[in-house]
């Protein structure tokens, strides 16, 4: 039986490499470190955690408690290494980073169906491979992604705005419309006026708000100096920076209220704050031009300034960092196989994915299914209604001209039939139906 190339010993190569080698699979695992490095990683080990040694809440409640137990039944490595390496940390589930990953590497590279390659990867293999390279893949790798992509399709950096839940948005106070628009009474965009008052407190606030000290490899998103990309950077500076620029930079940029009259005062407000819807069950809310560099606890304390977010529930922080990412909804299938050539699979952060649990899961989900390629088995998708096939949905169906990467979290989950308005009672039904869907799967995948 021919072998599975997989490109990246991280968090989602090894899971892939387990995955796969767990269904009979030959897998060889290239990771490129130590020889050639990234600018975050700083051993050899494999499945390095370059950050926060937190791998989230283990409450199922939470949606990265939810990611863990769906992990748990489908038989992660890495999550049963991070249990066995576990740290007191109240209801997180953080591990020592060392011992994680030193037992990851001892179970891969013990497993007699993987063989570990310490070399850079730099064409895109003509076999059957997972593609797990991660936001820092070599520059070399990256070049050949795009050319297999197609030359926009491929992101360095992202530059992410915060999403709030449509339930927490003050409609008060907030009207919907789209600028120009004849009607004023709907639209497609959910608009924040503030007059110049809030409009100056608020600007006040962000200036003044801590921010997230960045990496050195980091700092030229700040400053525009050296990029490989461009197209995505230039108009996608932080809103913090385009305020320094001068009193009313934001009134004129991200926050013109130009074409826009405010329904229930019958003018045109001072400035926005516009809301593009982020779903297609229109339960998530993007803050448009958002994209930040503060703290998260800042951006909560800010952002709710804002008139009709003064209750925003923040179900993603706007961020801006290095990131290598395709543009998984225009190239991915849910299965995690690329469009144009199924036997050629991608997992981990490059496909759209942000936090650790997640980025476990695709490594896992692609591990399954590659291996299922090369057995001549079916390839089940996961099912949307749970939080693994919630994201896998969400990366390969968001709009593709403004993708940006999603953490786990229970807005991507398919809406319920009938509406609950309850937070707790809302998402005891999403567990009980994600935990029925996972069951399902799993039944599924015992009988192929
Ligand atoms: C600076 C920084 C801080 C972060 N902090 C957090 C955090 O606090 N919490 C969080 O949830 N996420 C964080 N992330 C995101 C985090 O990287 C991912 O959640 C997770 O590590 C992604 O797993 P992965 O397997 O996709 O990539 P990685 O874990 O990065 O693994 C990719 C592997 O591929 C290797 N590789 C790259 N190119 C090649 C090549 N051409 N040939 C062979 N091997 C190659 C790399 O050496 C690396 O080992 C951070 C990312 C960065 C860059």
């Amino acid at each position: 039986m021919s072998e599975l190339i997989i490109i990246g010993g991280g968090l989602a190569g090894c899971e892939a490499a387990w995955q796969a080698a767990a269904r009979g699979i030959n897998v060889t695992l290239y990771e490129m470190r130590p020889h050639t490095t990234t600018p975050a990683h700083t051993t050899s080990f494999l499945a390095e955690l370059v950050c926060s040694n937190s791998l989230g809440a283990k409450d199922i409640h939470h949606a990265s408690g939810l990611l863990m137990e769906e992990l748990s039944k489908l038989d992660s490595l890495v999550l049963q290494c991070a249990k066995q390496t576990a740290l007191p940390a109240g209801g997180a589930l953080a591990v020592d980073r060392a011992a994680f990953a030193t037992l990851i590497t001892e179970k891969i590279s013990t497993h007699p169906k993987i063989r570990i390659v310490r070399q850079e990867i730099t064409e895109i293999p003509q076999q059957p491979a997972v593609i797990a390279s991660g936001p820092l893949t070599s520059e070399h790798l990256a070049s050949s992604i795009q050319t297999l992509c197609g030359q926009d399709n491929l992101f360095f950096f992202d530059a992410i705005a915060p999403i709030v839940s449509a339930e927490s948005i003050n409609m008060n106070i907030a009207f919907k419309a789209s600028r120009y628009a004849e009607d004023n009474t709907a639209g497609d965009y959910i608009n924040c006026p503030l007059n110049k008052d809030e409009y100056e407190a608020f600007v006040e606030a962000l200036l003044s708000a801590e921010r997230i000290r960045l990496r050195d490899f980091e700092n030229e998103i700040q400053t525009g100096v050296k990029t490989n990309s461009a197209r995505y950077f230039e108009g996608c500076l932080p809103i913090e920076v385009l305020a320094s620029r001068g009193k009313d930079a934001l009134a004129y940029g991200p926050m013109r209220p130009t074409g826009l009259y405010n329904p229930n005062t019958h003018k045109r407000p001072y400035a926005v704050v516009q809301l593009r819807q982020d779903n297609l069950a229109a339960t998530l809310y993007n803050m448009v031009g958002f994209q930040t560099n503060l703290t998260y606890a800042e951006q909560q304390r800010v952002f709710r300034t804002i008139p009709a977010l003064e209750n925003a529930e923040f179900v993603r922080f706007g961020q801006m960092h290095r990131n290598t990412f395709i543009l998984s909804p225009a190239l991915l299938l849910p299965t995690l196989q690329f469009r144009y050539q199924p036997d050629l699979f991608f997992a981990g952060q490059i496909t759209g994915i942000e936090g650790y649990m997640g980025n476990i899961a695709t490594g896992l989900i692609a591990g399954i299914n590659a291996a299922h390629w090369l057995l001549g088995k079916p390839i089940i998708p996961t099912p949307p209604a749970t939080m693994i096939g919630a994201l896998l949905q969400y990366i390969t169906h968001a709009e593709t001209s403004c993708f940006q990467p999603m953490k786990a979290n229970f807005g991507i989950l398919p809406p319920l039939d009938s509406p609950i308005r309850h937070k707790q009672q809302r998402i005891q039904q999403h567990l009980q139906r994600a935990q029925n869907a996972m069951n399902q799967y799993l039944l599924t995948l015992a009988e192929i």
